[in-house]
Formats: structure tokens, C-alpha cells, sequence
């Protein structure tokens, strides 16, 4: 399964591609997983071990990850026979009930269904995506969900290549559905190329790619999201945390509205099915934390694009979506065309999760984080507004002080919220070096703010040297980032030289 590449039904492409060239022919059928390939199975269990559904009875490993092979749900009873360590197939019986249930390395499971769990816990802990707007302003939880939503060209998909790649998250579930085929070949093409940052080895290796491009079947389409969400959960009963993520669902939801079409359902709005948004709430509700039945903590966190034609938030699949998700990570077309990246909109986004993970700031990154950050929020704020003054009567009508604020907003824009996705160390930012920018840049707020009254102008607060060392600080290695910050907070701390 990892490493693999599946059509919207679970079948590998190059294997379809073996049996019928470049193109998918009709009624083509190749198995899901190989029949031949042979797996180093352990078990874990012996004869007279009474297991239940969920129980693993063997590990399995693959590259440096480890299957856990588990009892189905529905099935559980005694072991009466159990396999030596060796290798099998996928069709071998490794193990059976005394019932006489047979048990396999793999299971069927509907995809349409969600598979079961003991119970579904509350969000916690973050899930960290290495993106500081994304982190700090909008963070999402582990086995939360959020939507992208944004107009054609405005970094969704850079954005999900981004949290697939430096996102805490055990197992990657990318599903590419209905995007056009040149779209898809970018992440099939670089997703094997790049590399995983928590181990060095190839990022595929944890990676599951399901590519459904737009001249693929749309039935094909309809499912792959389920295809994928079943998959994340096999992975979450194992006890993992995974990260999925849709790019597009709109594309899913015209696939929706063609077979609801051609099975001559009456359409609602914009030739939607009326159970567009229920649909879409069911697949969104098949993320979360739980318990899973063998006891251990899985999760679930999803993360869907949303491309509504030209940018139009009000059409049915995006306010359908922004009901259900936990985070609206807004992407702006204009803030694209300012090369403002990660174009996300922070006037326009949201995660409703900020004070759920209040306490695990305080304990976990630092006793002040988040009042650092409401400060931060706030500056940000009074700039966009000061901006709005700016544009009526121009910058001359401000004050030194309000001119300040334009200034640290500038500051907070465009060396905190943007972040460079192809620099190798810009890429990901960890909260601790997020923590301490912010630390840096409000603190030359307060200190320039001294030094205005104190009788210093604007002008010369910004040609100080250490401005400077605050807009390069992004660039700087997380390893030497604690110094670097301790340097600058010294030099602010002297405050600015005020002109006798
Ligand atoms: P979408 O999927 O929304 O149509 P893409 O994700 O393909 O848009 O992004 C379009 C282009 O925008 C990319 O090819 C890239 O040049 C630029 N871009 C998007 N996000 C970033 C980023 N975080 N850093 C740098 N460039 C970006
Ligand atoms: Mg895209």
C-alpha cells in the first residue's frame, strides 16, 4: 500500500498501465494488492488467545513502517491456529478462530462505511504543519479537519504538498481527485522525489497517492475520496496518526451532480444533488481522535480543497464545507498575485480550535504563547484598518505612532506570515522559532514605540541594523535560532539611539 499509486478504486496505475497501455480500458480488473508479493508476518499471539475485533495478532513490516495485522471488525473469538514467523502472501491463512473464521494479512472492507472504533475522543494537540500562519493564526488539531478553499492558481495544492510533507503525521494519505492530468503528474512526478523529513528516506514510503484525474471515470471519482478516507482509517486502527488530504472536493461534488444527473434525481441548488451537503458532512465526519477497538489512540485529520469557480466563496460546495470543518484556511487570488505566499487570506480565515489547544500552548511552547500571539493578531488588525485610512487620504495623514503600526504590520506580513515553500529552511517552521519571531517583533513595536515618544522618527527606527536582523530571521536554522533571537532581543532591549 505505501509507496503505491491507486486509481479512484484502489487500483495501481502501473499495474493498470501493464495490462492496457496509457489509457484505462473498459472493465479492466487488477487486484488492489499483489498476490505474489510475500510479507515477513510475526505474530503476536498464540493458540488459546482469545482476540477480539481490533486485536492485532501480527506485525507486518513495510519500508520502515510496521502493519499491524488485525482481527476484522465482526470477527473475534480463540485462536485455534496460529502461523510461524515467515513470509506470506496476502491469500495465505495465517490465523483461525475456533469458529473457524480464517484470517488473512488483508481484509475487504466497504468504503462507504466508516470503519468502527471504540470511541471518539476530543482534539488536544495541535496538528503541526510546519506553515506559521497556518500554526500560530488558524491551527489545526490532531484529527481535526479544515477546508481550502481558493481560485484556480492560488497555492492549494503547494499547500497540501506542503503539510503532507513536514505535517506530524504518521501516515500520508494524498488523493488527487478530478484535477486535470498535468495537475496530477506535478505530484506524481515530485511526491517520489522528495524526502521525508522526519527520517530521510523517500516521503513515499509513508505515503499513499490515489490520482483520479479529470478524463478518468467520474464514478471512479465519486469514490476515490472514500477509497482514501478507508484507508487512513485502516491505518488509524493500527493505532497512527494520518493526515488525508482532497484536492479537489468541488471536483468530487461534480462528480456528485453528473451521476445524480444521469440517474435523473431532482437537483438543487446549482444542479447539486440535495444531498450534497450531507454527503460531504459524512466524509468530513469520518475524521477525529479516537480510541480504537484494540485500545490504542488513532487520528484522523483531514484536510480538503475546495476550487469554487472563480473564487466565489457563496456557491453551494464551499458553504457546505465551511459548515463542517474545524478550520477555513481562505486562500486569495490577489494575495497570489503579490507573490504573497501562502496566499492564505488571515482577515478571511479561521480554526475554531485555538482555545481547545489554549493549554497545551501554555505547558508545551510557552507559559505567554498565546497572549504573544492575540498581540500579534491585533497589530495585524489595526493595520489592515490603517491601511483602509491610507488608501482614502493617503499615508500623509498618518501619525508617527499609527505609521509604527503600518511599519510592525509590514514586519508581521511579510517576514512572519509568508514563508518561502522552496527555501530548505524557510519551508517549516517549528512553533518554538514561530514563538520567538513574534517574541522579536513585538518587541520592536513596544521598543520603537518608546523611542518615538522619546522623540526619534520613524525613518530612523527603520534604518536601525537590527530591523534588518528581524526581517532575515525566517531564514535563520531552527539549531541556531535561540541565539540569534537572544542577540536581537539584547540589541532591542538598548533601545533605539534617539538623534540629540
Ligand atoms: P492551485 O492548486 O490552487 O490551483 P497551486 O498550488 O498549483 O494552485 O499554486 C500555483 C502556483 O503558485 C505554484 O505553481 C507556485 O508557483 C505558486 N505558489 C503557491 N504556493 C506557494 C508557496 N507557498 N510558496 C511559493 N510559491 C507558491
Ligand atoms: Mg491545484
Amino acid at each position: 500500500m505505501l509507496n503505491g499509486i491507486f486509481d479512484g478504486i484502489q487500483r495501481p496505475l502501473a499495474k493498470i498501465k501493464e495490462a492496457s497501455g496509457t489509457y484505462i480500458d473498459r472493465g479492466i480488473t487488477v487486484n488492489s494488492l499483489s498476490r505474489d508479493a510475500r510479507w515477513a508476518f510475526t505474530p503476536t499471539v498464540a493458540v488459546g488467545d482469545e482476540v477480539a475485533a481490533g486485536t492485532p495478532i501480527g506485525t507486518v513490516p513495510e519500508f520502515s513502517f510496521t502493519h499491524k495485522i488485525l482481527v476484522p471488525p465482526g470477527k473475534g473469538g480463540v485462536i485455534k491456529t496460529i502461523v510461524a514467523a515467515d513470509e506470506y502472501t496476502v491469500d495465505d491463512v495465517v490465523a483461525t478462530l475456533e469458529d473457524g473464521t480464517k484470517l488473512k494479512l488483508a481484509h475487504f472492507w466497504p468504503v462507504r462505511q466508516a470503519r468502527p472504533v471504540a470511541k471518539k475522543l476530543d482534539p488536544v494537540t495541535p496538528f503541526l504543519t510546519g506553515m506559521r500562519i497556518l500554526d500560530v493564526l488558524f491551527p489545526l488539531t490532531m484529527g481535526g479537519t479544515a477546508a481550502i478553499p481558493g481560485p484556480f492558481g492560488s497555492g492549494k495544492t503547494v499547500t497540501q504538498q506542503s503539510i503532507a510533507k513536514f505535517g506530524n503525521a504518521d501516515i500520508v494519505v494524498y488523493v488527487g481527485c478530478g484535477e486535470r492530468g498535468n495537475e496530477m503528474t506535478d505530484v506524481l512526478v515530485e511526491f517520489p522525489e522528495l524526502e521525508d523529513p522526519q527520517t530521510g528516506n523517500p516521503l513515499m514510503h509513508r505515503t499513499v497517492l490515489i490520482a483520479n484525474t479529470s478524463n478518468m471515470p467520474v464514478a471512479a471519482r465519486e469514490a476515490s475520496i472514500y477509497t482514501g478516507i478507508t484507508l487512513a482509517e485502516y491505518f488509524r486502527d493500527q493505532g497512527y496518526g494520518v493526515s488525508i488530504m482532497a484536492d479537489s472536493t468541488s471536483r468530487w461534488a461534480e462528480a456528485l451532480r453528473e451521476i445524480s444527473s444521469r440517474l435523473e434525481e431532482m437537483p438543487a441548488e446549482e444542479g447539486y444533488p440535495p444531498y450534497l451537503a450531507s454527503r460531504l458532512a459524512a466524509f468530513y465526519e469520518r475524521g477525529g481522535r479516537v480510541t480504537t477497538l484494540a485500545g490504542e489512540q488513532g487520528a484522523v485529520s483531514i484536510i480538503g480543497a475546495v476550487s469554487p469557480a472563480g473564487g466565489d466563496f457563496s456557491e453551494p460546495v464551499t458553504q457546505a464545507t465551511l459548515r463542517i470543518t474545524g478550520c477555513f484556511w481562505a486562500l486569495d487570488a490577489s494575495l497570489a498575485r503579490r507573490r504573497h505566499f501562502p496566499a492564505i487570506n488571515w482577515n478571511r480565515s479561521y480554526s475554531l480550535f485555538g482555545d481547545i489547544l489554549e493549554d497545551w500552548y501554555r505547558e508545551n511552547v510557552a507559559q505567554d504563547y498565546p497572549d504573544v500571539v492575540e498581540r500579534a493578531v491585533v497589530l495585524l488588525q489595526r493595520e489592515s484598518d490603517l491601511q483602509e485610512v491610507v488608501q482614502l487620504v493617503g499615508p500623509d495623514a498618518l501619525q508617527d505612532q499609527e505609521r509604527l503600526v503600518i511599519e510592525t504590520g509590514r514586519i508581521l506580513r511579510q517576514d512572519f506570515l509568508q514563508q518561502n515553500g522552496f527555501d530548505p529552511i524557510d519551508a517549516s517552521c517549528t512553533l518554538d522559532k514561530a514563538y520567538g519571531m513574534l517574541q522579536m517583533m513585538l518587541k520592536f513595536y513596544d521598543v520603537a514605540r518608546a523611542a518615538l515618544e522619546g522623540g526619534a522618527t520613524v525613518d530612523e527606527i527603520l534604518a536601525n541594523p537590527v530591523v534588518e536582523k528581524i526581517n532575515r530571521s525566517r531564514y535563520v536554522a531552527e539549531d541556531d535560532f535561540p541565539a540569534y533571537r537572544d542577540d536581537v532581543m539584547q540589541a532591542l532591549s538598548e533601545g533605539f539611539a534617539v538623534a540629540a
